[in-house]
């Protein structure tokens, strides 16, 4: 019963244009014990997004000396900028007992899994591939460039599907909400963690 007062590491990822963004702000609604993390960014903000709520906005040169000075649980260079998350938040969360979650790309997500194996890994499909692509689209804020590289860059990403724990389709955002609901009140009983 050692782990018990330690808060579970959840990864939310999958392709871009998934819908992870709009699940994790569901998930805040009717799941407000979660943390979640904020990454930090090399993106220029898109209209509306907050530096300090949506991302973290940096310089690159700003981003690299984050990494340099172990500031960086995981990092990814995704479509030409740098994604990470902010390393002490995490760790303090967890010790606190509190479960957080991290809205990472694939390659991200795989080097959490090495950092941390017990940690909850979750893929989130689309319904099919048109509707990917139309989702990204319809964002309204990509290139025709960045629709193309974020289409190439999920095929990558299907294939590494198989080092996740469970996946989810995303047909619906309260349905996608309550599954992962239903899988972390699954981990927290799991014999390994009681
Ligand atoms: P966007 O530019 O659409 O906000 O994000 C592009 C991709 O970067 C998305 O797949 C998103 O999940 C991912 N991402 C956001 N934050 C992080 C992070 O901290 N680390 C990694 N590896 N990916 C991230």
């Amino acid at each position: 019963m050692t782990s018990k007062e330690k808060g579970i590491l959840i990864v939310l990822s999958g392709p871009s244009g998934v819908g992870k963004g709009t699940v994790c702000k569901a998930l805040r609604g009717c799941a407000p014990d979660l943390v979640y993390s904020v990454s930090a960014t090399t993106r220029v903000p898109r209209e509306g997004e907050v530096d300090g709520v949506n991302y973290f906005f940096k310089t690159r040169e700003q981003f690299k000396k984050l990494i340099d000075t172990d500031q960086i649980l995981e990092w990814a260079e995704y479509v030409g900028n740098y994604y990470g998350t902010p390393r002490q938040f995490v760790e303090e969360t967890l010790n606190s007992g509190k479960d957080i979650i991290l809205e990472i790309e694939v390659q991200g997500a795989l080097q959490v899994k090495q950092k941390f194996p017990q940690g909850v890994f979750i893929f989130l499909l689309p319904p099919s591939l048109d509707e990917l692509e139309s989702r990204i689209v319809g964002r309204g804020t990509e290139s025709e460039e960045s629709i193309r590289s974020r289409m190439s860059v999920a095929m990558d990403e299907f294939r590494l599907m198989d080092y996740y724990d469970y996946a989810i389709v995303n047909d619906k955002v309260e349905n996608a909400c309550s599954r992962i609901q239903s899988i972390i009140v699954a981990e927290h009983c799991r014999k390994d963690r009681v």
